[in-house]
């Protein structure tokens, strides 16, 4: 079965409404128009709508960096998948190491973290939100440095996917997106090498099949994420179980993120 490769830029906490527009701008004008590789981007809940209209009329999809479970109430400073829908968007990228407080290099202090502490608990119930509208989960999932130095790579990926997954039926994650982002590499221009990156992905494959069918697992792509340049991405996107790439800071720069996704093109 071929699985369409997916390219997703998470601009993360960047960029005003004029940076924004002129890089969607450029992205639109740039990017690849041949429908071979499917591209997100997801830009800070501020310019969504904007965004929004800049890309009405291109192959390009709208993502959220993040949504929370409940449909409406007093949750001050949190969207819901309602209000993501209303706003256009089709794909939310749900337990980034960020939310779940997993930094590569921790910049704040310790006793931050909790404001951060999505657990995959909270993954699986928005997970079970972006259903209930329509919008393509991108779950991230991955080890930081001190728990692939004690072996445990493996465990705790198998963790975080029977956490964030519990309950559900395969027709249910009919749409989920996987994207391996070891901690370690995010943001830190240390790629994960790419026989090592693709044998996680073949793991995290082997792992969908036993929770689900091996159907799912070869139909569900799984997507690779840290330290995504144009350098490497051909590389990387072209191994067996790996079908693009999640990409932080090389989507801020139109001529990279293009590049990037142009790599991603079958063979
Ligand atoms: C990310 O934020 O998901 C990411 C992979 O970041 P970067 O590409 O900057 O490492």
């Amino acid at each position: 079965m071929s699985r369409k490769p997916f390219v997703a830029g998470n601009w993360k906490m960047n960029c005003t409404s004029a940076e924004g527009l002129a890089l969607v701008g450029q992205l639109v004008s740039e990017a690849q128009k041949d429908g071979s590789v499917e591209v997100a981007i997801c830009p800070p809940y501020g310019l969504t709508s904007k965004v929004h209209d800049a890309l009405r009329g291109s192959e390009i999809a709208l993502g959220a960096q993040d949504v929370f479970w409940m449909e409406s109430g007093a949750f001050t400073g949190r969207i819901s998948g309602a209000m993501l829908r209303d706003l256009g968007v089709t794909h939310c990228i749900v337990g980034h190491s960020e939310t779940r407080g997993r930094f590569g290099v921790v910049e704040v202090p310790e006793s931050t973290l909790g404001f951060f502490a999505e657990t995959d608990e909270t993954c699986r119930l928005k997970i079970e939100a972006l259903n209930q509208h329509g919008i393509v989960p991108i779950l991230c999932v991955g080890e930081t440095l001190a728990e692939r130095n004690e072996g445990r790579t493996d465990a705790v990926i198998q963790a975080q996917i029977s956490g964030g997954l519990a309950g559900f039926d395969e027709v249910e994650l009919g749409h989920l997106v996987l994207a391996y982002e070891p901690v370690w590499a995010i943001g830190t221009g240390q790629t994960c090498d790419t026989p090592e990156a693709e044998r996680v992905c073949a793991m995290i494959r082997t792992h969908l099949a036993s929770l689900f069918s091996a159907e799912f697992a070869e139909r569900t792509r799984v997507l690779y994420g840290g330290s995504v340049k144009a350098a490497n991405a051909h590389d990387l996107f072209h191994q067996p179980n790996i079908d693009g790439g999640l990409v932080g800071g090389a989507s801020l720069k139109s001529a990279e993120f293009v590049a990037i996704v142009r790599a991603a093109k079958p063979a």
